[in-house]
């Protein structure tokens, strides 16, 4: 895994404290970041993806308690590791900070040793968490998300089109006759192909897609804020990417193609993702049965679940 940038967010009204706290961790963190008051620091907590919050405990308009429990409670900063800075002596305080979701704290008046051990004490913390999440998130053949990821992604995308009026689309893709590249080659062989199809799709997809390895040889890739053109031009281009791309096996060269579902979701009051998934299988079913190596597009209004057969769009 390429080491990440690591960003420290330090949210402190204090303009001397924030400069004190930047000298002494500026060593320590690839970039610091701050914010004077809690409503900038809660947007950079989610903008900025720091990997470790300081957060100061007497803020004006909002104690540091409560926005600890917020950044708790939202699920893009709950594993952000929160160190808070107390000036207070009672343990009572600490215990609240603890109990409000921070996992340590640094006592006011600092000392830079302290300040920075517990700095890399919990980015530490944090690039573990990185790591599992990693691993249970992502295919390790292909590097692409993962089955499980698909299911969370799609379900949080037919809601934003539903939200937003922006259709998304997406795209299933599978491997033409790749059982008989592992029966010809080798199952290793046929991984090499796998891995490939991937890299090739991710420099071919627009940027903003997600990329998942559904299962097996089957590849999916969501659009947000894609219309069916749009998807259709990726989905084309990625075809004929890989009628050029090529795998040796030993003294043999394997050559492989595949076919492209796509469904774009009109936007709605109703999404039902389960439908857009269903709709998206059954324009790669026709593009399978219509010859293979194609790109199907249809749309899905989504409100009921297709049945037998679609009208292509092209
Ligand atoms: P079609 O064009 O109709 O999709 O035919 P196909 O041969 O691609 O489809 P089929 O479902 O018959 O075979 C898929 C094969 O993909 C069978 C399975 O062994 C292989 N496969 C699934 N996952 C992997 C993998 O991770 N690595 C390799 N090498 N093969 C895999
Ligand atoms: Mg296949
Ligand atoms: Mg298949």
């Amino acid at each position: 895994m390429s080491p990440r940038q690591t960003k420290l967010l330090m949210i402190d009204d204090s303009r001397l404290v924030r400069r004190l706290v930047r000298g002494y961790v500026s060593g320590v963190v690839d970039r610091v970041i701050e914010a004077a008051e809690p409503g900038q620091g809660l947007r950079l907590a989610v903008t900025a993806a720091p990997s470790v919050i300081l957060l100061d405990m007497n803020l004006p308009t909002m104690s540091g308690l409560d926005v600890c429990k917020l950044l708790h409670r939202r699920q893009e900063t709950r594993e952000i590791p929160v160190l808070f800075m107390t000036g207070e002596e009672s343990s009572t305080m600490v215990a609240r900070g603890l109990d409000a979701g921070a996992i340590d704290y640094i006592r006011k008046p600092f000392e830079a040793a302290e300040v920075q051990a517990r700095v890399r004490s919990a980015l530490r913390q944090h690039e573990r968490f990185e790591y599992l999440r990693d691993q249970a998130t992502r295919d390790s053949l292909t590097g692409l998300l993962n089955r499980r990821s698909f299911d969370q992604s799609l379900i949080h995308h037919a809601n934003l089109c539903r939200d937003t009026a922006l259709a998304s689309t997406l795209l299933m893709i599978d491997l033409d006759h790749f059982k008989h590249i592992n029966d010809s080659y080798g199952h290793p062989a046929g991984d090499a192909v796998l891995a490939r199809t991937a890299s090739l799709l991710a420099q071919t997809m627009p940027s903003g897609a997600q990329l998942f390895r559904y299962g097996g040889e089957e590849i999916a890739a969501l659009l947000p804020d894609c219309d069916a053109s749009n998807a259709s031009e990726h989905a084309h281009r990625f075809l004929s990417e890989l009628r050029r791309a090529e795998v040796s096996v030993d003294a043999s060269v394997v050559k492989w193609t595949a076919s492209v579902g796509c469904s774009t979701l009109k936007p709605a009051p109703e999404c039902c993702p389960f439908a857009w998934l269903a709709s998206a299988d059954n324009a790669l079913y026709v593009a399978k049965r219509t010859g293979r190596d194609r790109v199907v597009c249809t749309t899905s209004d989504c409100l009921r679940l297709p049945m037998n057969g679609i009208a292509p769009l092209k």
